[in-house]
């Protein structure tokens, strides 16, 4: 299992400060989830842990220095699912998951068998075996966030970075990926960082929340800790009523003015 700690985050982008002085620390096998309004500094965050964004600070993965790591060791430590990648229309759905094996496969040397098992097995397990051979072009909007999380899981890395895996998914297929990171998370001991939209679906999954506002960290703890109505409302300006769920965790509900 592998644990994150990143300290004094902070990245500039076009001359404006995005991100400040943003410290992060994720036990080996846990989830964080970061929330935070639109613009907060949520998905520049993510950016600058995976490594493809310019930041000062540092960011540790067991101890190693990330920015020390070349792309394909970085790749095999760390897989990423940006909130809305580029695709390539021409490119079918198999080769673009198969590209998750790139740090496996030698230079100059073709995929091996297993990599593409790997690849078939975490496209059925995400509903997307029948869509194999389809062109990214020809998907829909859930279909093609499954497509890019796939990749990512493809990838095998024991840290998984996802930046609001579910925003385009309907119910049933945010509850799948959900349930299936979750249950990757147990099996394997992966430790998972999401962006998540939703903030009940944040306070049932994660074992700790991080509250980011203004590229800064609002407030970070248990979902019992972030999830309150006070930090909700002065930091999404949305007026809500927190409940308590079944098994004690916080639902968050929005209430008419
Ligand atoms: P979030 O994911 O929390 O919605 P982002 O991390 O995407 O927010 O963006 C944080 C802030 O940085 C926003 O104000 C956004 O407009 C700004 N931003 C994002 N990308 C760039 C860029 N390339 N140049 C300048 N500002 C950017
Ligand atoms: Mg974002």
């Amino acid at each position: 299992m592998s644990d994150i700690r990143a300290h004094d985050l902070s990245v500039v982008l076009d001359s404006r400060t995005v991100l400040s002085g943003v410290g992060m620390q994720v036990r080996g096998g846990d989830w964080l989830a970061v929330i935070g309004a639109n613009g907060a500094g949520k998905s520049t965050l993510l950016k600058a842990v995976a490594g493809v964004l310019p930041y000062s600070g540092e960011v540790l993965i067991d101890g190693t220095s990330v920015r020390r790591l070349r792309p394909r060791e970085r790749a095999r430590l760390l897989a990423y699912a940006p909130q809305a990648p580029a695709l390539p229309a021409d490119m079918t759905v198999f080769d673009y998951a198969l590209l998750g094996r790139t740090p496996y496969i030698p230079y100059l040397g073709r995929e091996s068998r297993h990599d593409r098992e790997v690849t078939a097995s975490v496209l059925e397990r995400l509903d997307l075996g029948p869509f194999a051979s389809r062109r990214l072009g020809r998907l829909s909007g859930g279909e093609r966030q499954r497509v890019v999380l796939a990749r990512a899981l493809v990838q095998q890395a024991p840290v998984l970075l996802l930046d609001e895996p579910t925003t385009a998914l309907d119910l049933g297929h945010q509850q799948q990926v959900l349930e299936l990171v979750d249950r990757l998370r147990l099996a394997d001991g992966l430790t998972v960082v999401t962006t998540l939209h939703d903030l009940s679906v944040a306070g049932q999954y994660a074992d700790s929340m991080m509250l980011v506002s203004g590229g800064r960290v609002a407030a970070s703890g248990t979902p019992v800790e972030v999830l309150t109505g006070k930090l909700i409302d002065e930091h999404f300006g949305a007026r809500v009523r927190i409940a308590t769920g079944p098994d004690g965790r916080p639902e968050v509900h929005l209430e008419r003015p």
